[in-house]
């Protein structure tokens, strides 16, 4: 016998008809001897309906009241999917982030889980129950509801699998596991069999949404094993996130390519070249909650240099209003700004004893006529930040350029 704990995303549970395909796959597992834990996304749709629904009264709504009410897109599912399996003659108990006590920070629409308390969960289970969590939603020390961040279903998932040390965790979604790229970009796009953790952390904080980037940290830190498979395909065995002790196969050079155009860029002209400078500009940025992305200063000249970063495009304005004062204080000559671009990056732990890698992406892009405007880094993925438009282009041809399409 095994504890499994199972997540089922938004479009899995999309509509009466799906809950019930849930609710016969769950029971099956049960049949064979599992014990389950089920965690629930809200209906497909839902959370951003409820999303819009708040901006309609304010327009930026008040960020306690905003996880009280998205929270309930969740609170419906899990009602729902209990209904569904006490239907096939099972015994089921739902719960909301507040009832298991999934306690979390008080940083509202991003919270952070910080303790699990899983002691109802382990009696229902004992008890022969299958126990259904609402996905995305905890609550903190002082009894406030909060919510997880977009995907952040996933997160709980791994977090209770974590919590109760259950034998696998499973992402069940609208694709059969992890793909090279997004296939509803590039269509032959190819299922990875396995990916490693450090490459699904890569991916994940690159903008492949399939996972949450904090559900690969959890399962990472916790040794989860986790798998993310279709919640249509019956036979689907899905992709395994790997660790290092797993033992290597041959290891593909690169295993992804992940977008996003969730950032704006924000450059600083004429910024005088001296110590302290980076400082001066990123130091209030930072002490208004807002993340920096990339970062790139160019060499100076004449005393003077440039000063370009990239933050998450909801904090785009703000920062542009924190950076007026900064620069006429630092007597910077302009400061300048774009949302219009988008983040392509090519991830790959192969990349550590590849040469090359960087030198085929940018020719590729190249040839295509698609302008670099910002470079970064690491071990196991180069990024590049260019023109929104040329997004999708600039995916399909590094997908070809790199082979993915190809069986490793
Ligand atoms: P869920 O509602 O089940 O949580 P999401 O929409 O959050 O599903 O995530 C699944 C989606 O992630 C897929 O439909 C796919 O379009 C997208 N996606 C992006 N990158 C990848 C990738 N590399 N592999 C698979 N899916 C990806
Ligand atoms: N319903 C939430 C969202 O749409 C959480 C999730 O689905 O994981 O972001
Ligand atoms: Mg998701």
């Amino acid at each position: 016998m095994a504890l499994i704990v199972q997540k089922y995303g938004g479009t899995s549970v999309g509509s009466s008809e799906r809950i019930k395909h849930v609710a016969r796959r769950v029971a099956r597992w049960q049949r064979e001897g599992h014990q389950l834990v089920v965690v629930v996304s809200a209906m497909s749709g839902e959370t951003n309906r409820l999303l819009a629904l708040a901006r309609e009264i304010q327009a930026h709504p008040d960020p306690r009241e905003l996880d009280v009410m998205v929270s309930t897109g969740e609170q419906v599912t899990i009602a729902l999917l209990s209904m569904a399996l006490m239907d096939l003659g099972l015994t089921a108990r739902s719960y909301t982030g507040s009832q298991v006590k999934i306690l979390t920070d008080n940083a509202y629409t991003k919270a952070r889980i910080v303790n699990i308390d899983e002691e109802n969960i382990r009696r229902d289970l004992s008890e022969g129950y299958i126990v259904v969590v609402a996905g995305f939603q905890g609550v903190d020390a002082a009894g406030n509801i909060t919510t997880l961040g977009r995907g952040g279903s996933d997160t709980t998932g791994v977090a209770l699998a974590a919590a109760l040390d259950a034998d696998e965790c499973q992402i069940y979604t609208d694709v059969d596991g992890v793909y090279t790229t997004d296939p509803r970009i590039v269509p032959e796009a190819r299922r990875l069999k396995t990916i490693t953790f450090e490459e699904m952390l890569e991916m994940s904080s690159l903008g492949s949404k399939v996972l949450q980037i904090r559900s690969v940290e959890f399962a990472g830190k916790y040794r989860v094993k986790l798998r993310v498979l279709s919640s249509f395909e019956e036979e689907s065995v899905g992709t395994l996130i790997t660790f290092e002790e797993d033992g290597k196969m041959e290891q593909a050079t690169i295993s992804g390519i992940a977008f996003n155009h969730d950032e704006a860029k924000i450059t600083i002209l004429g910024v005088p070249d001296r110590p302290g400078i980076a400082y001066q500009i990123l130091g209030p940025v930072g002490d208004a909650g807002v993340d920096v992305d990339m970062i790139v200063q160019n060499v100076g000249q004449d005393g003077l240099t440039d000063f370009s970063f990239t933050v998450h495009r909801s904090d785009y304005v703000r920062t542009l209003e924190i950076l007026k004062p900064v620069a006429a204080h630092i007597k910077a000559r302009e400061v300048q700004g774009g949302d219009k671009i988008a983040k392509v990056s090519v991830v790959g732990v192969g990349m550590r004893s590849h040469a090359g890698i960087a030198s085929t992406a940018f020719r590729t892009l190249a040839e295509e006529g698609i302008n670099i405007q910002m470079i970064s880094t690491s071990e196991i993925k180069i990024s590049v930040v260019i023109d929104e438009k040329y997004m999708e282009l600039a995916v399909r041809v590094l997908h070809k350029a790199f082979g993915l399409e190809q069986p490793a």
